[in-house]
């Protein structure tokens, strides 16, 4: 926690708090009472403030939603097992939300003025942060640009706003996949490792053909031969092959995924053997076949840990047993929520507490 924030205030005079069913959230449903509103021009960014949540009056010449720059985050605020209020590897995402501006040509963002404007926005809202195992604040910052011009060109007017939203325990049935050999999501060179919102624009039209088919997302691979794993939907993916947690290593058209990052790590940590590198599909129906593939999952901030129940390999499909309470994978999410909370040493780090006065 750092110094007393200093940042404008203006709060709002009619919150929405007592109207929010807590025990009913749908992800993204209800948007906290404020946000931070910060604006680049001239050059720089000056210094956000902290509104209440509302529209914003938008030219529709703005540049962003024409030429797509256009970037965002997305991260956790927990309430701990003592009450109080954390932040999820902030400055991770911090790190990350500058390497996808850079590669949109658009303003990095000073961690200083990154962190401060979230502390002071989840102190400001931390009623909204809900309690009860899997719970938690849902943390959106984005980046957009504002010129309104028409010509092509790199904008010289931003817009930085974070919002937040209360989410419930993520609970979803196990996944059937389907492996895209046709569609891809990015390529290498492209903008895969950046949060960018056109990278999710293009991923709708092959997911919907996906779920089209019955599957419910989509197992991205290689632009080139559509013979290596990349993603799925957007999400990192993992294997347990020959009991050892294998992953796809990073390159340009892979999201380096801060839960991929935490599972990596504690599975290291836990003399689990770990192995970031190329995977192809023929290993893959291989370990299906002869039983040594035996979990499949996928990793990011909304689920932690997303089951993959089945894959479908060139019109075949391949299953997986459901992970079992001693799985890897139902292991290290346990692990990742009770550091989160407070209920298991921060070993790495990670959290980040809020003061609330
Ligand atoms: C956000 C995202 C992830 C997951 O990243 P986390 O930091 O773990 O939430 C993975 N893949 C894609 C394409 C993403 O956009």
């Amino acid at each position: 926690m750092t110094n007393v924030s200093t940042l404008p205030v203006q709060k709002t005079t009619k919150s929405r708090l007592s109207s929010i069913d807590f025990a009913n959230l749908d992800f993204g449903k209800y948007i906290s009472d404020h946000m931070v509103l910060g604006e680049y021009a001239n050059g720089k960014w000056s210094s956000p403030s902290i509104v209440p949540y509302s529209d914003l009056p938008m030219s529709p010449a703005m540049l962003s939603i024409h030429y797509g720059q256009s970037v965002f985050e997305g991260m956790k605020a927990f309430k701990m097992a003592d009450g109080r209020i954390n932040i999820f590897r902030p400055k991770r995402h911090h790190a990350r939300l500058n390497k996808s501006l850079n590669r949109m040509c658009m303003p990095e963002i000073p961690e200083d003025m990154f962190l401060e404007s979230l502390e002071t926005l989840i102190t400001i809202d931390h009623q909204w942060v809900p309690s009860g195992e899997g719970a938690s604040l849902y943390i959106r910052p984005v980046v957009f640009a504002s010129e309104a011009r028409l010509g092509v060109k790199v904008s010289d007017l931003y817009k930085f706003v974070i919002m937040t939203t209360p989410v419930g325990p993520y609970f979803s049935k196990p996944y059937k996949l389907k492996v895209e050999d046709h569609y891809v999501r990015t390529a290498e060179g492209g903008t895969g490792f950046a949060k960018c919102a056109g990278n999710y624009g293009g991923a709708f039209y092959p997911t919907q053909v996906a779920r089209h088919e019955g599957f419910d997302q989509v197992l991205w691979t290689d632009h080139k031969e559509h013979k290596y794993i990349d993603e799925v939907g957007m999400m990192n993916v993992m294997f347990v092959l020959d009991g050892k947690l294998i992953t796809p290593k990073l390159n340009t058209a892979i999201l380096d995924g801060i839960t991929r990052d935490s599972i990596l790590t504690l599975a290291r940590d836990m003399d689990f053997t770990v192995e970031e590198r190329t995977i192809s599909l023929d290993e893959l129906e291989e370990g299906f076949k002869n039983g040594s593939l035996t979990e499949a999952f996928g990793a990011g901030t909304a689920a932690i840990v997303a089951t993959i129940a089945s894959m479908n390999i060139h019109g075949k499909n391949y299953s997986v047993n459901p992970p079992s309470p001693e799985s890897f994978q139902l292991k290290v999410k346990q692990q990742l929520l009770d550091i989160r909370t407070g209920v298991a040493e921060d070993k790495f780090g990670w959290n980040h507490i809020v003061a609330i006065k």
